[in-house]
């Protein structure tokens, strides 16, 4: 053993080649800093070595490296600058190290080798993949750029155009893939993998293979004629900002940095990458975006824990076969748990198989799926109008209309043809699971299963837990949700849950506006280009259906008189008593057409404006941040309060609710993060400057406590 550490081990292999092994304790190998001090150390007694001609580098695990260690990122990058370039330049003296070895060097790459694993594998002089690497640089989507040379050695490998792809959408690239742009140079089956990469090193120790060539090339500047080079460039920044937008200035840096760092040679170019590397390590958008990734793991480990009480969900079915029910039906049968589709009407159960059928020819269409296997979900949906097809459920959904005398007796009957451990869960979204639990004869197997609507896209289910709601219940719900591919938060029982409680006091300010004439197709613009909403409220009230969101402002405030009790007549009652629904019926505060294309289209209607003018008087303009404030405000404290009651368990969940459930700008990483930027103080102040528009402008008592200690959500 030439070198020996927890995480990675050097051997002599015949013919004096080392072989590097990655083999961190757990699952997959990371590039924690404790890996990373273990390979230069490694890299030190590989060199001290004068018997090894070539080194290759490999993993013990199913992956070679997954990327750097996020979790360590946050910490880290709250380090003053100084701090941070000194990290990277100690970090990128490892790889330089790796890449400078006199003798030739190759990677086995098999699984990821992602962010720094894919970093690595650029400093060797070979790499070969197995048929089931996948590899990429995906940093970009954190807010930040590669900082272990990925932007310098990447263009060396190959190409700036294929770089640039690369790096400004950080999408993982398959072996073969990888293979047609020149990043690996071969791909082989699994079993193959390092015996072919030692082939390759033994053929270019006896000098079969120029590895000196392929090296050079990595230390020198592009080489790309000038003009060509500034087309690149330009064609680039033009394409990458129409799609990642003024809000995700990473990708924007990255083809900067690739362009001022092209003429240069290594250590140069590496320069530009560390400088821009800590600029954006220091922004609030990447701190947000790797506050979303770690909340992410973290709702996904819950889940993980809560698979182990759950009871196994072979069979399932959905009640009503609508919008939700169909739309249950499809996402639980295309990941591979049979679904009767049960519904009191053909006509709906036809609808429901067709919007099935529709979506799954949708991805046969983009080459996503394949006849045979968009048979095999459909096969998986059995429509029934009978009961009977339920007896083998291990769990049934309820999505039958919002009507709660409807659903209490819906859930009644069930109760009568389903086995004594079949579990029991509603879709509603806004009737108390405890009240509809009075229904059953065994509430304990109940609770809320809170899809988003449409279902295949949307990833947020809530879980809602009732007061007899068992943990078996909840587990297996919870399981069903991931193994449907959704990303479950529970949640306990309150009028709207969590996401709706917290959007009508949204929807509340923007009533306001409106009533003292503000104009909704401004609002729109304001909170979609500069908060950075998918939907400005308007069009947001327009797509959910202005009947949906008039019963749910009713029960939100019959649930909460104080805060979002109703005093006379609002935008959205203006809309629903003119039965303007929204796309629904093409006409809400927009109208809605196709265009030449098919595709639907949105415009402004006078007769909207008309219709909010005879109610609120003229038009009034306010400004940005007015707009801003006056409608976050209150999603922002009714937030806070979910969690000080407990119907949301920690912030993270909370923000990840809000990101998936409402699409709240990932940028801003949720309400607690944008909380903790903009500081606690900061937020009390201003809406204490609001306070004389009602309850849901008051900050809580906890928040001043907190505001006062200069505390924040996340620690
Ligand atoms: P929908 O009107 O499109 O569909 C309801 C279906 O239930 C109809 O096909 C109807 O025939 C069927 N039905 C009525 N009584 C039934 C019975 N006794 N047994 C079986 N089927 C019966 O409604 P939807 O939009 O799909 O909503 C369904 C549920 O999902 C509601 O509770 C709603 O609040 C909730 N939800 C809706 C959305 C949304 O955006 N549409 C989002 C989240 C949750």
């Amino acid at each position: 053993m030439i070198y020996q550490s927890p995480t990675i081990q050097v051997e002599l292999l015949e013919d004096n080649i080392a072989k590097l092994c990655f083999n961190a304790p757990g699952s997959v190998n990371k590039f924690d800093r404790e890996t990373l001090a273990s390979l230069d150390a490694a890299l030190d007694s590989i060199k001290q070595d004068s018997n090894i001609k070539a080194l290759v580098l490999t993993s013990s695990k199913d992956t070679f490296i997954v990327g750097a260690d996020i979790t360590e990122f946050l910490g880290l990058f709250a380090q003053d600058d100084a701090v941070l370039l000194s990290w990277v330049e100690q970090a990128n003296a490892v790889f330089n190290k790796l890449e400078d070895l006199p003798f030739p060097t190759a990677s086995a790459i098999k699984g990821f080798a992602l962010g720094g694993g894919c970093e690595t594998i650029l400093a060797t002089d070979f790499r070969i993949a197995d048929t089931t690497a996948k590899i990429g640089l995906p940093e970009t989507k954190l807010g930040i750029i590669p900082g272990f040379g990925g932007t310098v050695r990447l263009p060396r490998v190959i190409g700036a155009d294929n770089a640039l792809e690369w790096i400004t959408t950080g999408k993982d690239q398959r072996a073969e893939d990888a293979l047609k742009v020149g990043a690996v140079d071969a791909v082989v089956a699994p079993q193959a993998l390092e015996a072919a990469a030692i082939q390759m090193l033994k053929d270019a120790v006896a000098e079969k293979l120029d590895w000196q060539a392929r090296r050079n090339r990595k230390l020198s500047a592009l080489t790309l004629p000038k003009l060509e080079a500034m087309m690149s460039f330009t064609t680039a920044k033009g394409m990458v900002f129409a799609v990642a937008g003024k809000h995700y200035p990473a990708p924007m840096a990255a083809v900067s940095v690739i362009e001022q760092a092209s003429t240069k040679g290594r250590a140069e170019a590496l320069q530009i990458e560390h400088q821009a590397f800590i600029k954006l390590a220091k922004t609030d958008v990447a701190k947000a975006l790797i506050g979303i990734f770690l909340n992410d793991q973290f709702v996904k480990g819950k889940a993980k824990k809560a698979g182990k009480l759950a009871k196994e969900v072979n069979n399932a079915a959905v009640l009503g076969a609508g919008i939700m029910g169909g739309g249950i039906a499809y996402q639980s049968a295309s990941k591979g748990t049979p679904i009767v589709m049960k519904d009191i009407a053909q006509p709906a159960l036809d609808l429901g198989l067709n919007e099935a059928a529709k979506l799954l020819s949708a991805q046969v269409v983009r080459g996503r799926s394949t006849p045979e296997k968009m048979a095999k979900v459909l096969n998986n949906i059995t429509p029934s109008l009978d009961y009977a097809a339920i007896k083998h459920s291990d769990v049934v959904v309820e999505a039958v209309v919002e009507h709660p005398k409807i659903k209490a007796q819906v859930l009644a009957e069930v109760e009568g043809y389903v086995s004594e451990d079949a579990i029991i869960a509603s879709n509603t979204s806004t009737i108390s699971i405890n009240l509809l639990a009075k229904s059953m004869k065994k509430p304990e197997r109940f609770c809320g299963m809170h899809f988003f609507n449409p279902v295949h896209k949307m990833p947020l289910v809530e879980v809602i837990r009732g007061e007899h709601s068992s943990e078996e219940t909840i587990a297996s719900v919870v399981a069903y949700a991931s193994k449907m591919g959704k990303t479950p938060i529970v949640v306990n029982d309150c009028p709207g849950f969590f996401v709706n409680r917290v959007l009508f006091p949204y929807f509340a300010g923007f009533n306001g506006l409106l009533a003292e004439g503000g104009d909704f197709a401004a609002i729109d613009k304001v909170m979609e280009k500069q908060f950075g909403w998918p939907m400005g409220p308007a069009y947001l009230l327009d797509v959910v259906g202005l009947d949906t969101g008039h019963h749910a402002q009713a029960v939100m405030a019959e649930g909460f008189p104080d805060r979002m009790g109703k005093s006379g007549t609002d935008a959205i009652d203006v809309m629903f008593e003119n039965k303007r629904l929204g796309q629904k019926n093409g006409k809400g505060f927009y109208v809605y057409s196709v265009d030449s294309r098919g595709k639907p289209k949105k415009d402004v209607d006078p007769t909207s404006y008309g219709l909010l003018k005879d109610a609120f008087g003229e038009l009034k303009a306010f400004e940005a941040d007015d707009i801003i404030a006056r409608t976050m405000i209150p999603m922002i404290i009714e937030t806070v309060r979910c969690l000080e009651e407990g119907i949301v368990a920690s912030p993270a969940e909370a923000d990840m609710g809000l990101v998936y459930g409402l699409g709240f700008p990932p940028f801003r990483g949720g309400v607690f993060r944008y909380l903790d930027t903009m500081g606690v103080a900061n937020f009390v102040a201003l809406a204490d400057k609001y306070a004389h528009l009602g309850g849901l402008y008051q900050v809580t008592d906890a928040m001043r406590t907190l505001a006062a200690n200069n505390g924040s959500y996340y620690q």
